[in-house]
C-alpha cells in the first residue's frame, strides 16, 4: 500500500457511488461504517461496554438497538464522545489490519462519514470530499430510506458544512449531474490519486 486516502460525504451525497468506483478502478476499498457495526456485535468487548453505560440500548435476544442508541447519544455531545472513545479504537485498528492484509494494493480509500470531524483525515495521506446540493441529497436519501426529510435534516446538521470540508479536503468530487458525470469525475480524481501514490 503506497497512499491512504480518506473518503467522505454529506448523507447522500455520493459517496458510496464514488468509492465503488475507486474499487472497480483498484483501490483496496475499506467501509469504517461495516467495521463500526462488526465493533458493536453481540458478544464483543464495545457490546458490553455499550450496554452497562446505555442499558436503554438493549433489544430483545441479546442485542443492540442501535437506533435507540442514535436516539440518546446524537442529543449530547458528552455521551456521542463516550461512545465514540469505545467504537474507534477498534474501528481504526480493524482498518489498519485490513490494510496490511491486502498489501498488494496501490491506494486503500477508507470510506469515513466524519473523517474531519472524528480526526481520522489525520491517519490519511489524502482526502477525498463528494460535495452536492443539499436538496437533492435530501431527496435522494428518502427515495432509499425510512427516514424522513426531517431526519435527514438533523443528520446534516451533525456533519461538517460541505464547503468547510472541501476546503480541507485534497480533492473535491462534484455530484450534482448523472451517475455518468459522477463517475466521470470519479476516474478525473482517481487519475490524481494514482500520480500521488506514484510519487508516493
Ligand atoms: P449515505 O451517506 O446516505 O450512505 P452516500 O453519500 O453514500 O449516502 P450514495 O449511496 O452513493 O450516497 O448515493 C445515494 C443514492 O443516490 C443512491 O441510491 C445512488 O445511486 C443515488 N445517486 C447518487 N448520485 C446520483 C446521481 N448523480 N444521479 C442519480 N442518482 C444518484
Amino acid at each position: 500500500m503506497r497512499l491512504r486516502v480518506g473518503l467522505t460525504g454529506g448523507i447522500g451525497s455520493g459517496k458510496t457511488t464514488v468509492g465503488a468506483r475507486f474499487a472497480e478502478n483498484g483501490a483496496l476499498l475499506i467501509d469504517t461504517d461495516e467495521l463500526a457495526r462488526e465493533a458493536v456485535a453481540p458478544g464483543s468487548d464495545a457490546f458490553h461496554r455499550i450496554l452497562e453505560r446505555w442499558p436503554a440500548a438493549r433489544a430483545a435476544a441479546e442485542s443492540l438497538d442501535r437506533s435507540a442508541l442514535a436516539r440518546i447519544v446524537f442529543g449530547d455531545a458528552a455521551q456521542l464522545a463516550e461512545l465514540n472513545a469505545i467504537v474507534h479504537p477498534f474501528v481504526r485498528r480493524r482498518a489498519m489490519e485490513l490494510e496490511a492484509a491486502s498489501a498488494e494494493h496501490d491506494i486503500a480509500v477508507h470510506d469515513v462519514p466524519l473523517l474531519f470531524e472524528t480526526g481520522y483525515d489525520r491517519l490519511c495521506d489524502a482526502t477525498v470530499v463528494v460535495i452536492a446540493d443539499p436538496a437533492v441529497r435530501i431527496a435522494r436519501t428518502i427515495a432509499r430510506s425510512a427516514l424522513s426529510a426531517d431526519e435527514v435534516h438533523q443528520r446534516m446538521t451533525r456533519q461538517i458544512e460541505p464547503e468547510r470540508a472541501a476546503g480541507l479536503a485534497t480533492f473535491t468530487v462534484h455530484n450534482d449531474g448523472t451517475l455518468d458525470e459522477l463517475r466521470q469525475n470519479a476516474d478525473a480524481v482517481w487519475g490524481q490519486l494514482q500520480r500521488l501514490a506514484r510519487q508516493g
